[in-house]
């Protein structure tokens, strides 16, 4: 299992169980959402500090640089803000 302790954004709550990391990484093919590259975070598609839930189905996997990127914006906003 990969540490990610460090890479967990703030306002995440826990370490995720193995189980939530398993479903969310195949569901997504093991890849970041944001660019394609193998995702070694999980990411709350609804921040945290947002009223996101700290849930499975809140959970998109990221590679670090785009999780830490992302920081507490939505997937949503974040696409936009790129634009
Ligand atoms: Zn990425």
């Amino acid at each position: 299992m990969v540490t990610t302790q460090h890479a967990i954004p703030r306002g995440s709550r826990a370490d995720q169980p193995t189980w939530v990391w398993l479903m969310v990484l195949t569901a997504h093919r093991g890849l970041c959402v944001y660019c394609g590259k193998t995702a070694t975070t999980l990411d709350h598609e609804e921040p945290v500090a947002d009223n996101g839930a700290d849930i499975w189905w809140n959970f998109i996997p990221a590679c670090e640089s785009c999780n830490r990127r992302k920081g507490k914006r939505t997937a949503k906003r974040w696409a936009a803000d790129m634009r």
